[in-house]
């Protein structure tokens, strides 16, 4: 139902920096994220069911509104805590592997863009600048200049190296109308970006360990790669031309894939204007393959900034950029999960993790007393009263909840609770304190089973 939009080829390899936007497709895929629920990406129907777009809808997670513009979506309560609850996860895990964050301004002149290359070899997806005081000022199309500006702000040594320099940050893309729908195709991206400035000798080290976050990532958010990809230039695409750089960035990520044992296929055509890069690439509920994390080796812009190391000899060398994302985009990401699991998000990503279940009045106190408990613990919880219907009708409708804790007059008098895992299995009844010890340890551990037998 997509598919009336402008062919997504037009837009393969127009990433400048850790983008991820590049949707290509592909008809005889198979779609991995479909098979938790059984579901065949050829059956028409089922495939709308998945589209992200109708699911954010129901599920209450975002929305659009003409009033506001194509293209720029706005995330309801249930979507901001899922987003929240994704970007934490990525700014944790970045700290844990020594990133360093940072904030810049989703605006910058003209001329940082000239200097970056974008200007010449991407400014068709850029939004037209704005005249300010005799200036000209661009909603940034990446976040890669500015970075490079704060690297270049503070002199550096190399034992300082590798520096990495991490941001979720906005940045802008000048989409046309018709082919905006959903988080996929928008003009306000929330991008997972870093930039790894380091010597030659550390590059390779720095791309297996982004390589090595990114399969990580994929295990807690329960996403399966369709491929990897090498990303080369090709034909009579907008590259910069430095053929022995290339060729340079070329081997290096050649040998990274090589030593991760990971199955790839190199694509030209698909590199970024200054870089090669490894692309990891998923597929949609529609059968749509796109790029969702990558990693990029860039010779170039270090150049353009003039960027520079003290090193032990005491004299200034140009350090290496690498361009590493996650995650991609947290609008393709969300999109792509709400696909994937279809709607049935790992416990510790849901909006509601769990959903207390009074059977009746009488246990109302004993609801609000266990709500109390999971807000203390830092869980989700909601109350569903019976005002709201039948046991079963309540169930139900909680059915995407992870975690569903049943309280009848038995369970109140013990304080106990009888938990239903999401998809129906049903635990004995067991003490509150219990339950919640093991569902806290899941969810602290990003995991994506919802009981671990064990311990039960
Ligand atoms: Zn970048």
């Amino acid at each position: 139902m997509r598919h009336e939009a402008r062919c997504y080829d037009d837009d393969a390899g127009e990433c400048p920096g850790a983008l991820t936007d590049v949707l290509v497709r592909s008809p005889g895929a198979s779609a991995p994220g479909l098979r938790h629920c059984g579901h065949s990406p050829d059956v028409r129907e089922e495939t709308a069911m998945h589209d992200h777009r109708k699911l954010g809808r129901e599920l209450g997670l975002f929305d659009t509104d003409p009033l506001i513009g194509a293209g720029l979506p706005y995330w309801l309560p249930d979507g901001a805590t899922v987003r929240h609850t994704l970007e934490e996860y990525i700014r944790a895990a970045e700290r844990r592997a020594g990133y360093r964050h940072v904030y810049s301004p989703v605006l910058g002149k003209r001329e940082l863009y000239e200097i970056s290359g974008h200007w010449a070899h991407y400014s068709d997806d850029m939004f037209p600048p704005m005249e300010l005081g005799g200036e000209q000022v661009v909603l940034r199309p990446s976040l890669c200049p500015h970075h490079a500006v704060i690297y270049r702000s503070r002199s550096h040594s190399y034992r300082e190296l590798p520096l990495r320099m991490a941001e979720l940050g906005g940045m802008y893309r000048s989409e046309l109308s018709g082919v905006l729908g959903g988080l996929t195709r928008v003009r306000a991206i929330q991008l997972n970006d870093a930039h790894i400035f380091c010597t030659l000798d550390q590059v390779a080290e720095e791309a297996q360990a982004a390589l090595k976050m990114i399969r990580r990532a994929y295990e807690a958010l329960g996403i399966t790669p369709t491929r990897y990809r090498l990303s080369l230039p090709g034909p009579g695409g907008k590259y910069v031309a430095e053929p022995e750089k290339w060729q340079r960035s070329t081997t290096l990520l050649t040998d990274v894939l090589d030593r991760s044992g990971l199955p790839y296929e190199a694509a030209e055509g698909e590199a970024a204007f200054y870089g090669p890069k490894i692309d990891v690439q998923v597929t949609d509920g529609a059968g749509r393959e796109s790029t969702l994390s990558t990693v990029q080796v860039d010779f170039h812009q270090p150049e353009q900034f003039d960027l520079h190391y003290i090193g032990a000899d005491g004299a200034k060398h140009r350090p290496v950029m690498v361009h590493r994302s996650i995650i991609g985009s947290v609008e393709r990401a969300v999109a792509h999960l709400i696909e994937q699991h279809g709607g049935a998000f790992p416990a510790w990503l849901a909006p509601t993790q769990l959903v207390i279940l009074p059977i009746s009045d009488t246990e109302l106190p004993n609801a609000a007393a266990l709500a109390q408990r999971c807000t203390r613990l830092g869980l989700r919880a909601e109350i569903v009263g019976p005002e709201r219907g039948s046991l079963g009708a309540r169930i139900r409708e909680a059915r995407l909840v992870p975690y569903q804790a049943v309280i009848g007059a038995k369970e109140a008098a013990d304080d106990h609770v009888a938990l239903r895992l999401r998809g129906g299995r049903r635990l004995d009844p067991q003490p509150v304190s219990d339950v919640l010890t093991h569902i806290s340890a899941l969810i602290g551990a990003n995991s994506t089973d919802l009981w671990a037998d064990a311990t039960s």
